[in-house]
């Protein structure tokens, strides 16, 4: 294997993300059963605000409370209460992906590895505490410490700069988000790798140096 450094995405390339569990689990305890159609109403608001803030539009306080304040308004509850409420549930049902496990187990000592995502500080924080994984990533870059997002070129050079400034082209960026993870790993002048695990197609102008449909896949392709 030619990298030193692995960088991974966290949200659905290390960590299952279901928003829609954890959206039921949060609003069950303002007793409200939040269903498959609210959560059709919910994307079509929380889809729009992730892509202005990749785009670095908004900020994540932005997004992290103007998704919920349709239901802030409902249920008499500050959308920040309901947008802490979620991370807590998300942290409470967190999983790893099949074989991230195996796959970090197999990198220990072959690469260093790091995490820069797009997420939240208390989430993802609560998440590599619960699954055992916390000391395994340094750095753990996260957008809303940053202050800039995937595919914002200044969040990986400021991982860069936390990872001693190896060789760009010995740094591999991990991710199933093509319009954040990949786009972000090249304007960066890093290798990527796509986990496309649903199979689409690359969107235009956005070629990864490679592609895998599972870790397991990553896992034969770095360590044969
Ligand atoms: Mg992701």
């Amino acid at each position: 294997m030619d990298y030193r450094w692995i960088l991974f995405d966290a949200d659905d390339t290390l960590f299952h993300f279901d928003a829609y569990q954890g959206l039921r689990r949060m609003f069950a305890v303002h007793a409200v059963n939040f269903g498959a159609d609210d959560y059709a109403r919910y994307q079509e608001i929380n889809k729009p605000l992730w892509v202005a803030y990749q785009e670095g539009r908004i900020g994540a306080t932005e997004l992290q409370t103007t998704r919920f304040d349709h239901w802030s308004r409902r249920l008499g509850v500050p959308a920040a209460a309901l947008n802490e409420g979620f991370l807590h549930a998300m942290a409470d049902i967190c999983t790893l992906l099949p074989d991230a496990r195996a796959l970090l187990d197999a990198l220990a000592g072959r690469a260093r590895l790091g995490l820069v995502t797009n997420g939240f500080t208390a989430l993802q924080t609560a998440r590599l505490e619960r699954t055992g994984l916390l000391g395994r990533f340094d750095p753990v870059v996260i957008s809303e410490q940053v202050g800039v997002a995937k595919p914002d070129p200044r969040i990986f050079d400021h991982a860069l700069e936390r990872m001693g400034h190896p060789p760009r082209g010995r740094v591999l960026m991990v991710g199933d988000n093509p319009h954040s993870d990949i786009l972000g790993g090249l304007r960066a002048g890093l290798d990527t790798c796509w986990l496309n695990i649903h199979g689409h197609p690359a969107p235009d102008g956005i070629e990864p140096h490679h592609e895998v449909p599972s870790l397991a896949s990553l896992h034969q392709l770095l360590l044969g």
